[in-house]
């Protein structure tokens, strides 16, 4: 007789990189970004602009990529770790 074995399966994670000269401040991938990881920093990059940062608890990222499709100016992208797989 056969059981369903009941996987449990932890959430993506990713790892943010930000190019923070060629950020321009639009705050488009703060805006979108659907775990609210980033935030508008203090500290002023080389163009005059405020770049995003990641708030305190970066593990929110799942991963998804959104924020690295939305910028308009290449600044910001993801590193997938897989967690899921054993
Ligand atoms: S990959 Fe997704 S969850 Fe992570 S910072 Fe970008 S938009 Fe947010
Ligand atoms: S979307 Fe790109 S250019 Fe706009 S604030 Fe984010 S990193 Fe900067």
């Amino acid at each position: 007789m056969k059981y369903w074995v009941k996987k449990e399966l932890k959430p993506p994670h990713g790892k943010v990189y930000i190019i923070e000269d060629r950020c321009k401040g639009c705050g488009f991938c703060i805006e979108f970004c659907p775990q609210q990881v980033l935030q508008e920093s203090e500290e002023f990059n080389s163009r005059g602009y405020h770049p995003p940062k990641l708030v305190e608890n970066d593990k929110k990222c799942i991963g998804c990529s959104f924020c690295s499709l939305v910028c308009p100016e290449f600044a910001i992208y993801i590193e997938k770790e897989e967690e899921n797989e054993d």
